[in-house]
């Protein structure tokens, strides 16, 4: 059995549900509340990729210091992938996604040069009062070299796996 540890970094603008979604993941959980954290938080992932193929993930959580829209080279090092979420009932969230992904790219890379896999979360789209149409997205997720984009519910618990999936596959082939 072989074991690969891969770092990923969930950003975003703040109550976007970037922890909503760590909980989600990993404990298959959802709190209403909103419980402001401050500093990085970690959880991890085990994935049993194949046979003999353990992945563990750690997901590095920003919290409170997201009002930025930057983040310290620290943060970003050593970052296999990356996860760029807004809010689609919240338009600002969704400018600030390309900023995001900006920061992201002038900060850090892959060892190889090229830039760190990164998917576009359009969370909560169990709510109807929608600010961002899918056009939009397309367009940025194309022009802003995004690895892909969807439409998500972390409340729901709609389409959560599916694109961690596509981003190890990713993070695999790039290994
Ligand atoms: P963060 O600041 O990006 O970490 O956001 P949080 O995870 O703290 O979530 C902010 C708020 O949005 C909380 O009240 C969550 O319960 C709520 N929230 C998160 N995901 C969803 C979702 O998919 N749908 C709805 N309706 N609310 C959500
Ligand atoms: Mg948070």
């Amino acid at each position: 059995m072989t074991e690969l540890l891969f770092k990923i970094i969930i950003i975003g603008d703040p109550t976007v549900g970037k922890t909503s979604f760590i909980q989600r993941y990993v404990n298959d959980s959802f709190r209403r509340d909103y419980k402001m954290t401050i500093g990085v938080d970690f959880a991890l992932k085990v994935v049993k990729w194949t046979e003999n193929q353990m992945i563990k993930l750690q997901l590095w959580d920003i919290a409170g210091q997201e009002r930025f829209t930057s983040m310290t080279r620290v943060y970003y090092k050593d970052a296999h992938a990356c996860v760029i979420m807004f809010d689609l009932t919240q338009r600002s969230t969704f400018q600030n996604a390309v900023n995001w992904k900006k920061d992201l790219d002038s900060k850090c890379s892959l060892t190889d040069g090229t830039p760190v896999p990164c998917l576009l979360l359009a969370n909560k789209c169990d709510l109807s009062h929608r600010e961002v149409e899918q056009s939009e997205i397309e367009k940025i997720c194309r022009e802003h070299d995004f690895i892909g984009w969807t439409e998500i519910s972390v409340k729901e618990g709609i389409m959560i796996e599916e694109p961690m999936r596509f981003l190890m596959e990713e993070m695999m082939i790039k290994h």
